[in-house]
């Protein structure tokens, strides 16, 4: 009898027709991943996929009763499906899966636009745990919306087709970085030097020349704005790459945003497509990447109203039904770099290819600020998991004191719900580019797929 533990690889361990349900999966996300950059976007994308299977609006005014299909949408950057079962709810209580739709990267400030020698520039204002000479020569795209002074909400999209133009964002040349080598990277690159190139033609007729006046007047003929509109708008700049398959065998997803669509994506999929009795809410957060605070937030009472409503419309306790439901905190973790393997502890970490990843604590410093999910919970989701031949693998993110993050898990958690972080490994996290493994994202699939069964 062997005693031991260790990993199993999903592609050594897959048949033919698994494989070929691996590789189909995938191109389903790759297609979800190139039409929703932002929070604002996938949530758009993922109503209309909603509606499609019979999802209709809710808005608290009306009651809910079993075989309800419905979806809160908050402020068009979050989202809550809910599917009520026709299980006991004081009994079984809801079965919860909550991932993350913002990704880190570059907001316009609210005065973005000026021009220093003869170039047109977007001021920036960095968004979420970002290295900075990441985003440096590289092709990008602007997203978001602005509120017109008149009131009228236009939204903006540029960089994405291939006739687009796309935005830069320039770095200095090697001949000349000497002295920019030798600094710390930490310092070397600065956070107001992250200025998007936007243009340099002058308008034509002015006194002196003027490259600035020349992108006004563009963004006036094509949304109607002037410079005053930027107050009130929310501009994202995003990498302009699509999502690409990466290695000779296809294994790799490469992508921008895959912290958290990543995981997004297979637990939509999963709730749309499980049969089940359980109650299923699932949810997309906005502002995870800077702490979940706001109304967009996992922070935000909302999701309390959300439980309390469909408790009282069904008639049992919302905190009897708290106390027995349990949550998945869908995240990203770390995948093992063997560029970098100092910065991981082999044994505890996941590695692509070995299946979904159940983080039980996260947090920095002797797990602090960390949701730690029960023995108890764990070994639960352990039992289902095998029943249903999920392939996963444990996850803590890095050595002990070198860094550390957190996730939505504990605001779920603070209302007496089990939750743990179950989530796909990722290489690169936080890079404009990120790279995940077609195998763990189906079995993230299969994962919650199982969960709300
Ligand atoms: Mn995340
Ligand atoms: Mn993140």
């Amino acid at each position: 009898m062997d005693l031991t533990y260790s990993r199993t690889n999903v592609f050594e361990t897959a048949d033919a027709e698994k494989l070929s349900k691996i590789l189909a999966y995938a191109e389903g996300y790759k297609d979800f991943l190139n039409h929703g950059k932002t929070e604002r976007e996938t949530v758009e994308e993922t109503v209309a996929m909603v509606e499609k299977e019979g999802y209709k609006p809710f808005d608290f005014s009306t009651k809910l009763q079993a075989g309800d299909k419905v979806y809160y949408n908050n402020r068009g950057k979050g989202l809550f499906l809910l599917r009520v079962g026709s299980k006991n709810l004081a009994e079984n209580g809801i079965r919860i899966m909550v991932a993350h739709v913002d990704s880190p990267r570059l907001d316009l400030k609210q005065v973005p636009l000026y021009e220093e020698s003869d170039i047109a520039y977007l001021k920036t204002h960095y968004y979420g745990g970002i290295k900075k000479y990441q985003w440096l020569t590289i092709p990008l795209s602007l997203h978001g919306v602005v509120v017109l002074k008149n009131g009228e909400k236009v939204k903006i999209c540029i960089g994405e087709e291939e006739n687009e133009p796309v935005f830069y964002i320039s770095d200095l040349l090697p001949h000349l970085s000497q002295d920019l080598v030798k600094e710390p990277v930490a310092t070397a690159f600065k956070a107001e030097n992250l200025n998007v190139i936007v243009g340099s033609m002058a308008l034509a007729g002015e006194e002196k020349k003027n490259v600035k006046k020349k992108v006004l007047a563009f963004l006036h003929e094509k949304y109607g704005m002037e410079e005053e509109d930027f107050l009130s708008s929310e501009i994202e700049v995003v990498p302009a790459y699509k999502a690409r398959d990466v290695g000779f065998d296809r294994s790799f997803v490469a992508s921008y945003g895959h912290d958290d669509r990543v995981c997004a994506y297979p637990e939509i999929t999963a709730s749309l497509h499980t049969e089940t009795e359980q109650t299923v809410l699932t949810i997309l957060a906005d502002k995870e990447e800077i702490g979940s605070e706001g109304n967009s937030g996992m922070q935000c009472f909302l999701i309390q109203d959300i439980l309390d409503k469909l408790c009282a419309d069904l008639g049992v306790s919302s905190a009897l039904v708290r106390s027995k439901s349990m949550c998945l905190s869908a995240d990203v973790t770390s995948a093992f770099d063997p560029n970098f393997s100092e910065a991981f502890e082999r044994n505890n970490v996941s590695y692509a290819g070995s299946g979904v990843a159940m983080t039980k604590f996260t947090g920095a410093r002797g797990k602090s600020g960390s949701n730690d999910a029960s023995a108890e919970y764990v070994g639960y989701l352990r039992k289902i998991f095998a029943e249903e031949n999920v392939v996963w693998q444990t996850g803590e993110l890095g050595r002990v004191d070198l860094g550390g993050g957190g996730t939505v898990a504990m605001f779920l958690a603070n209302r007496n719900i089990d939750t743990v972080d179950v989530g796909v490994p990722v290489l690169s996290m936080h890079a404009p580019y990120e790279l995940i493994s077609k195998a763990d994202l189906y079995e993230a699939y299969k994962a919650f797929s199982a969960f709300i069964k």
